[in-house]
């Protein structure tokens, strides 16, 4: 296979190729397979070279998984974006370099059905998928590796050598505890996922248009708009309590208000704006909008600015809410913090937010908080890999930085305040009553880190729960060398 070494003019564009320019690689050399006969060959000119390799697919990492400077060879799969329906598996194929932007496109308009998947067009389908897989209809759908029903992997074995293999979620497949592991341990774990065959898992016979559910006709998007300078703690107060409480009370399997999603932007006051963006489905969209802010936003008692929008599916898939990921987004370097919630935050943590997000310091992000639950918690926490099933919310303490010097204010601002969340706790959400870890498709190595994460639950258990052992024994099967790994990767049984 050709390899783009950094004489290749070539070679900078496709090392600039990640989301999070915090980290910086400099493989000696980066392939473009087409096929997973070249992925295989590609890994096995690797792994008999002795070098360290890493795969990427769309280059969303949030950590440097991928550009560590310690990786020799990178393969990119940019050219394997094939997808397709595959009869004789009652499934889409998706090559694991598409994004998920042209799956959205081409499922869309091939068939009309909709996978539901995260939130930004840009993500590679092949880390994403296998790190669960949230977004924008997962309270009405579920997530992507709900969805999935088989997946070809390179993997390598005792004595080196590489093979593709498929996976299935079929009780007689011999290879299923490999297709499970797919299904929420996170990329970059147990070898080089080619492609993924996605279907409904109530799907029945062998009509595409039925095989996953019906894409939206419509998505009614909805923005609110504070200024900050208006808000006293009491007012902030009540903004992240309401939230937190209509979480509480709608997320349940049968909640009616499951095709609405929206998120909650408590930034920090440097950015001038408190928000919340959502968006609804269906013929009740507009409804449950009003419904949701008269909860939330209304009691507030502060005015706000109100933007309701219709678009069609496709147009909002491919750019929903542009203003999140803006011109400047293509240099920033960010660290986000992650940590599942199973109920609302209490008045304590919501004073500790209200402190960090007026602090005078010169940074910018904030706290995020997405619903969650719904059809997510239809699923039982051994199912798949993906182990939280009961939260209501997924919440974020996020920053970027465009000037360097900005690292080091941003990370200690963020870093103290995801710490000072959980004080009762080690500085971690660990599964309990009110918490429930923490999501690997934002993985966080700071959880990893004895400075930062006090509680005596190790990062492991924080992601995977009970599951981390099953996980650790097909670690041990299928990458018995442990070619794939990375900072926050499974350790073999
Ligand atoms: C702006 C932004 C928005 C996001 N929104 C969401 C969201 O809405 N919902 C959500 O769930 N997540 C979201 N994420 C997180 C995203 O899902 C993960 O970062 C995901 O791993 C990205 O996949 P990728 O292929 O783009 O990344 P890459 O950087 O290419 O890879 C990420 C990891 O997966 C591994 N990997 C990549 N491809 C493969 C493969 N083919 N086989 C095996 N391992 C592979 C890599 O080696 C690396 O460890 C978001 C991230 C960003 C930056």
């Amino acid at each position: 296979m050709e390899k783009i070494t950094p004489g290749d003019i070539r070679y900078s564009d496709l090392a600039e190729k990640r989301f999070n320019k915090r980290y910086t690689g400099k493989p000696e050399y980066i392939v473009l397979p087409a096929s997973t006969a070249e992925v295989t060959a590609a890994v096995q000119e690797a792994v008999s070279s002795q070098r360290r390799l890493v795969v990427r697919s769309g280059g969303h990492c949030l950590e440097g998984f991928v550009s560590d400077p310690a990786v020799q060879v990178l393969l990119d799969l940019s050219l394997m974006t094939n997808i397709s329906y595959d009869a004789a598996r009652a499934a889409f194929m998706v090559e694991a370099g598409a994004t998920v932007g042209e799956m959205y496109r081409r499922l869309f308009l091939g068939w009309s059905v909709v996978l539901p998947a995260g939130e930004h067009p840009g993500i590679g389908m092949g880390g994403h998928v296998a790190g669960g897989a949230f977004g924008f209809l997962c309270r009405e759908y579920g997530l992507a590796a709900d969805y999935l029903y088989a997946v070809e992997v390179v993997t390598v074995d005792t004595s080196g050598k590489a093979q593709a293999v498929i996976a299935t979620r079929e009780n007689n497949d011999p290879h299923r505890e490999l297709w499970w592991a797919h299904t929420g341990a996170g990329g970059g774990n147990f070898g080089i996922v080619t492609r993924y065959w996605l279907r409904a898992p109530d799907a029945t016979g062998n009509d595409p248009y039925t095989a996953l559910p019906k894409a939206p006709s419509a998505i009614t998007t909805f923005r609110v708009s504070w200024e900050w300078k208006e808000f006293d703690e009491g007012a902030f107060n009540r903004l992240a309590k309401n939230f937190g409480t209509w979480c509480h009370q709608h997320s349940k399997p049968d909640s009616p208000t499951l095709p609405l999603f929206s998120i909650l932007f408590l930034n920090h006051r440097n950015i001038g704006k408190l928000e919340i963006k959502g968006l609804a489905t269906g013929a009740d969209a507009h409804r449950l909008i009003d419904h949701h802010l008269a909860d939330i936003a209304v009691p507030v008692g502060i005015p706000y600015s109100l933007q309701i929008e219709e678009s069609p599916w496709l147009r909002f898939a491919l750019n929903p809410f542009p203003e999140l990921f803006q011109p400047g987004m293509d240099s920033v370097a960010a660290k986000v913090k992650d940590a599942y919630f199973r109920a609302p935050l209490t008045d304590s943590q919501i004073a500790t937010a209200y402190r960090y997000l007026t602090a005078e310091a010169p940074i910018g992000g904030g706290l995020g908080m997405a619903t969650y639950g719904g059809k997510v918690n239809t699923i039982t926490p051994d199912a798949t890999a993906t182990a939280q099933r009961s939260c209501i919310m997924d919440v974020a303490c996020n920053t970027g930085w465009l000037d360097p010097k900005g690292a080091a204010p941003s990370l200690e601002w963020v870093r103290n305040f995801y710490k000072d969340l959980f004080p009762d706790t080690g500085g971690v959400p660990v599964p309990n009553e009110q918490t429930d870890g923490a999501m690997i498709n934002h993985p966080d190595t700071d959880l990893a880190d004895p400075v930062w994460n006090k509680s005596g639950t190790p990062w492991y258990t924080l992601y995977y729960k009970d599951n981390y052992p099953r996980l650790q024994r097909v670690k041990a099967k299928w990458d018995p060398l442990n070619v794939f790994h990375h900072a926050l990767s499974i350790q073999p049984a």
